[in-house]
């Protein structure tokens, strides 16, 4: 079984305090991509949360804090009834959540991720499912990084390090 994992498709980074142009130019490419997940697989959601203690404020000040707009994900990627949300506290949406016993109940082996930033989240949601064993695909041209320049070194980096398959949406 197959899971399409979105990355922080939420305001405050996409039209928010870090969103950027990058970002909103994926979400019609996301919307696409998560309508064929939901008929071979799951549509996971992973957002930012944060609570006033989290460790990752001191580095970016506050943003996307729990219960605020700027946590939610954006309108045109609304999740549907049979998607799964999580909230996340840290870079790797695995850390501290119930993500890999929502995948393993499913019978998830494969993940797909996509989302923002290439370099931050991605990165380490990547590592997250490299560290539990899934098949990792990276979607890279629906993930946006801090630059073009940090995107593709991420790219390139999960490649060559956790084994990462790159793909791009129109194969899938
Ligand atoms: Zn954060």
């Amino acid at each position: 079984m197959k899971a399409l994992l979105i990355v922080d498709m939420i305001h405050d980074f996409v039209d928010g305090r870090f969103g950027s142009e990058g970002a909103m130019k994926m979400v019609e490419k996301i919307k696409t991509l998560a309508e064929k997940f939901r008929k071979e697989g799951m549509v996971v959601y992973l957002k930012d949360s944060h609570a006033s203690q989290d460790p990752q404020l001191k580095v970016w000040g506050e943003h996307a804090m729990r219960g605020t707009l700027g946590s939610e994900i954006v309108e045109g990627l609304s999740p549907k009834e049979e998607d799964v949300v999580v909230e996340k506290s840290t870079y790797d949406g695995f850390l501290f959540t119930s993500l890999e016993k929502i995948l393993k109940e499913r019978d998830v082996d494969e993940v797909y991720i996509c989302g923002v930033a290439t370099d931050i989240c991605v990165l380490h949601t990547a590592f997250g499912a490299f560290a539990r064993g899934f098949k990792i695909n990276v979607v890279e041209d629906a993930c946006s990084g801090t630059s073009e320049e940090e995107h593709r070194r991420a790219i390139e980096y999960m490649r060559k390090i956790y084994g990462a398959k790159i793909v791009r949406s129109e194969e899938l």
